[in-house]
């Protein structure tokens, strides 16, 4: 079996385990298994760009982690990447940054990143990078030689067409992508957008359902929808938590109903939507007062970045306002957190919830979507409020789906949840728990790794370097 190189813009820590959500854990796993590579930054902020990496051999796998400079972070990483790519792909235009100097870094840096992964990869290897910070990533190997298969997966959407062609780099961007042999999307959704810029805009061929011929390199695009480790999670669900008891128990004395939501604090997360919505339902039924409570865990996040910055203000002012007006001296509608909560205090807190408001304007997967869903109790379980622009939306249709742009749908639904008797909340919970338990971290691993182990035609004809 060839050997796995992954690479991702943050090296994860493969000692201690400590890699948050069951995707790291799959992806380690799979180098264990095979032997490989993990490549990506340190995730130090300190560093001098192309200086020597730390390299660390530990069983089979040796982990790589490159240092970058302080202001290479600020242009490729805080810049282009997410001030650039990140709000491009997810429809937001409006908020996109574009600056010379923050391509220039973020061309140079996967330049880089190229030179220093070549020197320790063998001729069989297999590839697979990870995410928007890296599209340059293969083009560069290319030009260095560099046979071997080398996939893609992009872990937030892909924009239509037309949107994607405002980029002012899309061209050179879609020629960096047609370098990788497969190029692996969350929805059909997105695939069907990368297929409608290539047939619109480059000399692309298309060879039946997924395949593209370019310059004689034969392209795969194809959606491998991303999952949880859910039965771990569900595990996690279950482990008692004596403050998160005692939590659930005061709620449940009080006959009080939580509604939950757990994101980074990020616009596409459509968080004063959500606020709005809560706050019409508690204002159209008066009857719920002291009876619902609505917890948001929202973590700070890319906090340098304006558009961040912005978002914070404005939802700190719509808790404020929304308790203002509806709480009482033994209530409070919403409690907001702002920060990151453990996996192990998040997991009981979902399965005490009984709804799951998950309301992205728009979103590669929703993973929290699927961990609310694992967390349930199969014999009494909440109702999960999901968003139609959430990538999870495609696989997880017996949710409420909502459209998170219509305050007064979400307001419906989710009185639509509080109220949904027992029979109707087994139901959708029985199927949409089948699926995130089959399709999990691990299937969408060993599908990827499949599809790719076959990918590759038409450049195979020189030696492998
Ligand atoms: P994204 O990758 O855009 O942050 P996802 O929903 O796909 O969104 O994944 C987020 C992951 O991070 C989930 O595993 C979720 O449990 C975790 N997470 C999100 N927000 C928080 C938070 N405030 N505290 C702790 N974990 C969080």
């Amino acid at each position: 079996m060839s050997r796995l190189v992954i690479v991702s813009n943050r090296v994860a820590d493969l000692k201690t385990g400590t890699q948050s959500g069951g995707l790291a854990v799959a992806l380690a796993d799979a180098l264990k298994e095979r032997g490989g590579i993990w490549f990506g930054w340190d995730g130090a902020d300190d560093g001098v760009t192309g200086a020597a990496p730390q390299v660390e051999t530990i069983g089979n796998v040796v982990r790589i982690a490159a240092p970058l400079s302080a202001e290479d972070l600020a242009n490729y990483y805080l810049g282009y990447a997410n001030s650039v790519l990140w709000p491009m792909f997810h429809y937001r235009l409006d908020l996109v940054d574009y600056r010379p100097e923050f391509s220039e870094s973020y061309w140079r840096v996967n330049e880089t990143f190229a030179r220093q992964l070549n020197g320790f990869l063998r001729p069989d290897d297999i590839v697979w990078i990870h995410d928007y910070h890296l599209i340059p990533l293969a083009s560069c190997l290319r030009t260095m030689g560099c046979k071997q298969k080398i996939g893609f997966f992009l872990h937030i959407p892909f924009p239509p067409s037309d949107l994607f062609s405002a980029a002012p780099e899309h061209t050179r961007l879609v020629e960096a992508l047609l370098q990788f042999d497969l190029i692996g999307f969350q929805t059909q959704t997105d695939v069907n957008n990368l297929k409608h810029y290539l047939t619109e805009s480059t000399g692309a061929v298309q060879h039946g359902d997924n395949e593209f011929v370019v310059d004689g390199r034969s392209v795969l695009i194809d959606r491998f929808p991303i999952g949880i480790d859910a039965a771990s999670f569900a595990e996690m669900a279950t482990d008692s938590n004596d403050e998160v008891e005692m939590d659930l128990m005061r709620l449940k004395v009080l006959g009080r109903r939580q509604i939950i939501g757990v994101d980074r604090l990020d616009y596409s997360k459509g968080l004063p939507e959500r606020f709005k919505a809560f706050g019409r339902l508690v204002e159209q039924h008066p009857e719920l007062s002291k009876k619902v409570s609505f917890l948001q865990v929202a973590s700070p996040t890319r906090e340098a970045v304006d558009a961040y910055a912005d978002i914070r203000t404005e939802l700190e002012t719509l808790a404020g306002s929304i308790n203002g007006k509806f709480a009482d001296f033994n209530w409070t509608p919403l409690r907001y957190i702002n920060r990151a909560v453990a996996r192990e205090i998040l997991a009981p807190l979902f399965r005490g919830s009984q709804v799951g408001f998950v309301t992205p304007l728009r979103d590669g997967m929703n993973l929290v979507a699927k961990e609310y869903i694992a967390a349930q109790r199969p014999n009494d379980p909440g109702v999960l409020v999901l968003s139609q622009f959430a990538g999870a939306a495609e696989e997880l249709t017996e949710a409420l789906i909502v459209n998170p742009y219509d305050i007064d749908e979400m307001a419906r639904q989710l009185h639509r949840a509080l109220v949904m008797p027992l029979e109707e909340r087994r139901e959708r919970h029985s199927a949409l728990r089948r699926k995130v338990f089959q399709d999990d971290a691990r299937s969408w691993l060993n599908n990827f790794m499949a599809v790719l182990e076959q990918a590759g035609g038409g450049s195979n004809d020189e030696p492998a370097r």
